[in-house]
C-alpha cells in the first residue's frame, strides 16, 4: 500500500490540575474540587487532531478545541460558561490561538470541510469535539454507539455538553467481537483491517483508539485512555476516567501493544512531550 501519512495538529489547549492528569481518587466529589485548581498547580496540555492521507481516503480524528470556546484567541470564562456550563468551563480551561482551531488550520493548508471524506470522534469530550460545527459539510462523521448512547446519560451530561454535537449528522456505528482491545471490540471502517476502531473503554465507556496499518507496521491513536506518558508506564489511570479498573486494562493494553515490534507509534491526545509533526507509515 502507499505511505500513509498522519498529520498531528494541535487545536488548542486544556489547562487540567495534576491531580486530574497524574491520578488520583475519582469521585464526583474529587471532579468538582479539581474545578478550583490554582493555575499553578494546573498542566497545560495540547490537544490533538489527526489529518490522515489515506489510499481510501483524507480523513480526520478528533475535532479539538472549537473556535467558539475561544472567540480571541484567549482563555474566555464567559464564552466558555454559556457553552460548557460553569463547573466544566473550570474544570477543562480550555482556549485556543488565533489560527489553530480545526476549521482555520484545515483552511491554512487549503482543505475545506467538503474535501473530508470522513471525521472519526474518539468520543464525545468537549476538548474532542469542541470543533465539530466548523467541520459542518464533511462526507461522514463516525461515532461509536456505546458512546452516544452513555452521553445523553447520568454523570456524562455535565461532561459532553449536547449543544456541540448533537445537531451534526453523526453516523453511529455498533461495535463487533475482535481479537482486538481490552473489551474485545472494535470496528473496521473500510473492511480491510487498515483502521481499525478499537473499544478501549474507561476514561468512557465508548471511547475508541485508532488503528492505521500499512502492512504489518501501524500507529495507534490512544485518544485518552492515557494522558500522558506516566500513566502507560506507572499504570496509573489519569484522574478523570469513568471507571479506574477498566482505565488500568486500557493502560496494560497500550503497554503491550508498544512492546510489538510493527507499533511505530502510540500516540495521546493530550501528549505534552509530543514534538512530531507528521508521521509517515
Ligand atoms: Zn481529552
Amino acid at each position: 500500500m502507499p505511505t500513509i501519512k498522519i498529520h498531528l495538529l494541535r487545536c488548542g489547549t486544556i489547562a487540567l490540575s495534576r491531580e486530574a492528569v497524574l491520578g488520583g481518587r475519582e469521585s464526583f466529589l474529587s471532579a468538582l474540587r479539581q474545578t478550583a485548581a490554582s493555575p499553578k498547580d494546573r498542566l497545560t496540555l495540547p490537544c490533538f487532531c489527526y489529518l490522515i492521507e489515506h489510499p481510501k481516503g483524507l480523513f480526520l480524528v478528533d475535532a479539538g478545541v472549537g473556535r467558539a470556546f475561544s472567540p480571541d484567541g484567549v482563555y474566555d470564562a464567559a464564552a466558555l460558561r454559556a457553552l460548557l456550563g460553569a463547573p466544566l468551563a473550570a474544570y477543562l480551561r480550555p482556549s485556543v490561538e488565533a489560527g489553530r482551531s480545526i476549521g482555520e488550520q484545515l483552511a491554512a493548508r487549503g482543505l475545506r470541510p467538503e474535501d473530508l471524506d470522513l471525521v472519526i470522534l474518539t468520543h464525545l469530550d468537549a476538548d474532542h469535539v469542541g470543533g465539530l460545527h466548523e467541520l459542518r459539510g464533511a462526507g461522514r462523521f463516525l461515532l461509536p454507539e456505546d458512546e452516544y448512547f452513555w452521553s445523553c446519560r447520568t454523570v456524562y451530561k455535565l461532561r459532553q455538553p449536547q449543544r456541540l454535537w448533537l445537531d451534526m449528522p453523526l453516523e453511529r456505528f455498533w461495535y463487533r467481537g475482535s481479537s482486538l482491545g481490552t473489551n474485545r471490540w472494535a470496528y473496521d471502517v473500510w473492511g480491510d483491517e487498515s483502521v481499525m476502531l478499537i473499544n478501549l473503554p474507561g476514561h468512557t465507556d465508548g471511547l475508541c483508539a485508532v488503528r492505521i496499518r500499512n502492512g504489518k507496521r501501524f500507529v495507534l491513536l490512544a485518544s485518552d485512555a492515557a494522558i500522558c506518558r506516566e500513566n502507560i508506564e506507572t499504570g496509573t489511570p489519569p484522574g478523570f476516567c469513568f471507571d479506574a479498573g477498566l482505565a488500568r486494562k486500557a493502560l496494560r493494553w497500550l503497554g503491550e501493544q508498544e512492546k510489538d515490534p510493527d507499533c511505530a507509534a502510540i500516540l495521546l491526545s493530550h501528549d505534552r512531550e509530543q514534538t512530531r509533526d507528521t508521521i509517515c507509515l
